[in-house]
């Protein structure tokens, strides 16, 4: 088995969800007591967010650099950015690596197309679904992504940010993403990407009609698959 690299922390209430599922998904191949070969670097994430405010994309260019390699030199066979967000930064941290990168995006991608769709709704902090290196990531693979209006995205975000990464989890902020997942489907989206690791926590499929692709998920099953796979 090989081992996972995941630059965690951002927040960590999402790399907890990370580390279960891929556990637990190993442990249901190979049974018995079997476990995940993991290796995490847990960033602070107040330093994050304030950096996210700031713009200081270069100095998180730095920081994600450092974390990667750390992680490379502890042993990891494949890196996980552990947030939609900070792939913004992905170039970077996979020029940096000698091991591949496992892209949230291409992985997410894969599994829409997969189910026959080509148009979502994108769900994320606002530098997700506002800027270009994610809706591209997905234009790349044929995916287009409808986002929410201005002021829905700043309830996202706000959401994001002062609720889910501080691990609360409001029935109201929940009815509130199930009415912006109604009127993405009215403006032509056939599924719902949560492309915020902490969603979730707060959105299951059972809240939505539309398939949901939880990003999470996904990107923690496919090191699942990287590390299993004997090749
Ligand atoms: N975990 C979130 C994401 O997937 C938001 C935190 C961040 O800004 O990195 O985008």
């Amino acid at each position: 088995m090989k081992t996972i690299g995941l630059i965690g922390g951002m927040s960590w209430e999402s790399t907890v969800l990370y580390y279960q599922i891929m556990n637990r998904e190993v442990a249901r191949r190979l049974g018995g007591l079997n476990s995940a070969l993991i290796n995490v670097v847990s960033l602070n994430f107040a330093d994050i967010a304030e950096r996210q405010r700031k713009d200081d994309w270069h100095g998180m260019g730095e920081i994600l650099v450092d974390a990667a390699c750390c992680l490379k030199q502890g042993g990891a066979d494949c890196v996980l950015i552990g947030t939609n967000t900070m792939h913004k930064l992905a170039p970077e941290v996979e020029a940096a690596i000698g091991v591949p990168l496992l892209h949230i995006a291409d992985i997410t991608a894969t599994a829409i197309l997969a189910k026959g769709i080509a148009r979502v709704g994108l769900l994320g902090t606002r530098f997700t679904m506002e800027q270009t290196f994610y809706v591209d990531r997905l234009a790349s693979h044929g995916v287009e992504c409808v986002v929410p209006t201005a002021s829905q995205r700043i309830e996202v975000h706000r959401i994001i940010f002062e609720e889910l990464c501080k691990g609360e989890i409001s029935d109201t902020s929940r009815q509130t993403l199930q009415t912006i997942c109604v009127d993405l489907f009215t403006h032509g989206a056939a599924g719902i990407v949560l492309g915020c690791t902490e969603l979730p926590l707060i959105i299951k499929q059972d809240d939505v009609a539309l398939p949901l692709f939880d990003t999470t998920t996904l990107h923690a099953l496919a090191a699942v698959d990287f590390a299993l796979d004997s090749k």
